[in-house]
């Protein structure tokens, strides 16, 4: 019998020395999402627990005072890492009550022996654990996490582990204990060990599709504007366009080119050219309506699209745009202000196309050949593709774009 419940206890030892090793290089990998640390500290300051409350029955009862305090901040760091991932303010239980709940378990432990510091334990853990349940299933339900059902498993585990615990502590203090010292050890440690192994399954795919998502939203923008990179305005382009396609909604675009802009460049060097392309990036921020879409197309070219915008109401945001940069101070070497030419376009009944590529590459050509031919007129100004229509387009293009490189 003695060596059967030795053997046991080994075998949780191993078991959770083996989840925590695991656990602290998945900690390790995932530090890069706040996600993944907070949920990965949590599970190891849970499993840290456990392997407390085993060794604890080596003698030392100091364990015992230690480990409902570890139970109650892997609850709160668990609950954090939920709390991260939907991006709304940080856990609603603030740190000081996160202190105030581990100092009263300690409290309690000093003050009263090991068991009593137990239950607060498990009941303080079991009502973090309650919160972290109601804020998941709060979350409106997002198709794209996969993770979602794992997490919720996990934490209606981490709950149910908290409830058998404490049920264990109570009936090991009873004076005709219902179960042998080794079955109530095993029901201490067993579901708790279940919920940790769901938590690292489910908390590891919840962290790698956050920092996939963040990787996904960074490989869309401009690093130094901020703004949409090409690829993004190319993927949104060609969805209104394909939506232009189906339902004739008007569609304008507008082409931004930065004038002279090597002489900054080549005057105050690649910094000072660096911070006019910010300030532009954040007029174009300030300027666009809530559906526009305003992006970064290349070196000092920039694009807006307009939907549901008809080629008139694109001209008042093209010169709100102009307006803006004019407004931009050049380094003190060059003096004078920043300039730009702006070619605007609507997508015409005429030009509609099976695929919204097709579409976009036309008004992209159309606003493009407008600002060559603002460039050939002396920059600095706005020019419509509506007006250009007279001109042949691929000798219009030819001769501002040649124009364009004197
Ligand atoms: P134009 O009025 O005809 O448009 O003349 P431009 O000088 O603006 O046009 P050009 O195409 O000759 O030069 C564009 C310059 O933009 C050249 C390139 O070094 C600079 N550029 C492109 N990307 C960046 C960037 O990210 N930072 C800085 N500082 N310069 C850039
Ligand atoms: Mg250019
Ligand atoms: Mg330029």
């Amino acid at each position: 019998m003695q060596s059967d419940e030795g053997s046991a206890v080994i075998a949780l030892l191993v078991l959770f020395t083996a989840t925590q090793i695991i656990l602290v290089a998945l900690m390790l990998a995932l530090r890069e999402s706040a996600v993944g640390r907070a949920w990965g500290a949590g599970q190891v300051l849970a499993c840290a627990a456990g392997l407390l409350v085993i060794d604890a029955r080596g003698g030392s009862t100091w364990f015992l005072l230690v480990a409902p305090a570890l139970g109650v901040a892997a609850q709160l760091l668990i609950l954090r890492g939920v709390s991260l991932t939907d991006h709304r303010p940080s856990v609603p239980v603030p740190l000081t009550a996160s202190v105030l709940a581990i100092a009263a378990v300690l409290a309690a432990a000093l003050g009263s022996g090991s068991s009593l510091a137990e239950v607060t334990g498990y009941v303080v853990a079991a009502i973090i654990a309650c919160f972290t349940l109601a804020r998941l299933l709060q979350r409106p339900f997002a198709p794209t996490r996969r993770s979602r059902p794992l997490v919720l498993a996990a934490c209606g585990l981490q709950l149910l582990a908290q409830y058998c615990g404490l049920y264990a502590v109570l009936e090991a203090g009873a004076p005709e204990p219902a179960l042998s010292a080794e079955a109530l050890l095993q029901l201490r440690l067993l579901p708790a060990l279940v919920a940790i192994l769901a938590g690292l399954a489910g908390f590891t795919l919840m962290a790698m599709e956050t920092i996939l998502a963040e990787q996904e939203k960074q490989a869309r923008l401009d690093a130094l504007t901020g703004l949409p990179n090409r690829g993004a305005m190319d993927a949104a382009a060609m969805t209104l366009a394909a939506e232009f396609n189906r339902h004739g909604h008007p569609l304008s675009c507008l082409v931004i080119d930065i004038d002279r802009f090597k002489r900054i460049n080549d005057s105050s060097g690649h910094r000072a050219g660096d911070r006019i392309l910010q300030q532009i990036g954040r007029v174009l921020k300030e300027t666009h309506r809530a559906t526009d879409l305003a992006g970064r197309y290349g070196g000092e070219e920039f694009c807006v699209l307009c939907p549901h915008t008809t080629e008139a109401d694109a001209i008042l945001l093209a010169n709100r745009i102009l307006r803006g940069i004019r407004a931009i101070a050049l380094p003190r070497e060059l003096g004078g202000f920043a300039s730009a030419s702006i070619g605007v376009a609507q997508i015409r009944e005429r030009e509609r196309e099976n695929g919204g590529r097709a579409t976009w590459d036309k008004l992209f050509g159309s606003a493009d050949r407008a600002l060559y031919e603002a460039k050939r007129r002396g920059r600095g100004r706005i020019v419509l593709a509506s007006k250009l229509e007279a001109l042949p387009a691929h000798a219009l293009c030819r001769t501002a774009r040649a124009e364009a490189c004197h």
